[in-house]
């Protein structure tokens, strides 16, 4: 198999192919037809596994194929990870992966200050890659709202779940529309990380790598 038989929109497939990347990994081989039905989905992957494109690469299709009118209300799209670092690199995929869609892509981590992400979130955005804390700080702030997301990511649960991010990831659930897809990732899968997965996820397709 190869990306162009995965059924992939003619921007992404561009965009692939400057990066030179014909042939999927095996996560994205499994979860990309999954993901483009809208299915939700439950990842043991690590990183290095090609789960970024994984998620990110149907996704892009999803609002190439369904854009919304300008400007948006909150975000279209959350992803919630562990560190501010590997915020930085998923939205860094988000852009290269999606160079030929018009599409924003933004980080709101903690330790920098607030008011310049309040300013960026002020049109919205589609894509919107967070630390939990500072997305709970920015609702808190009314300078956000979940309602309008229709795909939700939690990537790196185990890492979450070590950071002490449980409350937070509850909280955020809590605020989240019911009707989404959700796309849940860890490096490993014990109970504790299961029942959490179980609080965000519908009938999700089970891919191991
Ligand atoms: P990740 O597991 O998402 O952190 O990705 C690990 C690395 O693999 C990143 O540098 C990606 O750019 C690269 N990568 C992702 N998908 C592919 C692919 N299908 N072919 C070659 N490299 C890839």
């Amino acid at each position: 198999t190869q990306f162009k038989d995965l059924g992939l929109a003619e921007p992404i497939l561009k965009a692939l192919a400057a990066k030179g990347y014909a042939d999927p990994t095996p996560i994205q081989r499994q979860a990309i037809p999954a993901l483009l039905e809208g299915r939700d989905l439950c990842g043991i992957a690590q990183t290095g596994t090609g789960k970024t494109a994984a998620f990110a690469l149907p996704s892009l299709d999803y609002f190439s194929r369904h854009p919304k009118p300008r400007p948006l209300q909150g975000c279209r799209m959350l992803v919630l990870s562990p560190t501010r670092e590997l915020a930085a690199q998923i939205a860094e995929s988000f852009r290269t992966y999606g160079r030929f869609l018009r599409l924003s892509v933004e980080t709101v981590f903690g330790g920098v200050p607030i008011g310049r992400q309040v300013n960026k979130l002020r049109a919205g955005v589609d894509v919107l890659v967070a630390t939990p804390g500072r997305l709970l700080d920015l609702i808190d702030q009314r300078a956000l709202s979940l309602r309008d997301v229709e795909i939700f990511v939690l990537d790196e649960a185990d890492q979450m779940l070590d950071l002490g991010f449980i409350h937070a990831l509850k909280r955020i659930e809590k605020l989240l529309p019911a009707r989404r897809q959700n796309l849940f990732f860890s490096a490993t899968m014990p109970k504790t990380i299961a029942d959490l997965g179980d609080r965000f996820l519908t009938d999700p397709v089970k891919v191991a790598v």
